[in-house]
């Protein structure tokens, strides 16, 4: 279903234009308005899934083998050096669309782009604790 108060349903039906680079009949590809790299691209479906645990399997199977064809197009075109894939879910995790979303980020050798995080240390008592909710 689609939510007519969801701006990427709305690009991603073509009723708002987008610089598209990519189309079938599930996924529009376009690129992002504010690109953390030259490239920065974002995989839409044309339903409405507002995240991971929402979208169902085999959508999401169709959309990383979209990622796989466009990203590498993306990489060769654009001579990058490195790519991420990046999905946020909610907003703690950076999600500001609420609409199911790949970004695919093309990287260039010093392009100061930052995907990251400050690694911790993994104690045993949480090992132990989440291995034990997939028992
Ligand atoms: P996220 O933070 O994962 O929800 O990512 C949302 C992304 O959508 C951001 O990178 C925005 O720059 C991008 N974005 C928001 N509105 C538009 C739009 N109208 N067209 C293209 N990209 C957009
Ligand atoms: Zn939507």
């Amino acid at each position: 279903m689609k939510d007519c108060n969801c701006i990427f349903c709305k690009i991603a039906n073509g009723e708002i234009p987008s610089a598209t680079l990519y189309e079938d009949d599930e996924f529009r590809v376009i690129l992002d308005l504010n690109p953390a790299a030259k490239g920065h691209s974002l995989i839409l479906p044309k339903e409405h899934y507002a995240n991971l645990f929402e979208i169902p399997e085999d959508v999401l199977g169709r959309a990383a083998a979209v990622a796989k064809k466009v990203s590498g197009k993306l990489f060769t075109a654009l001579h990058a050096t490195g790519l991420n894939l990046v999905q946020n879910n909610g907003r703690s995790a950076g999600q500001t669309v609420f609409h199911f979303h790949l970004h695919m980020i093309p990287r260039y050798d010093d392009d100061n782009v930052k995907v990251g995080w400050v690694p911790g240390s993994l104690t045993e008592q949480d090992a132990k604790e989440i291995v034990s909710y997939f028992k």
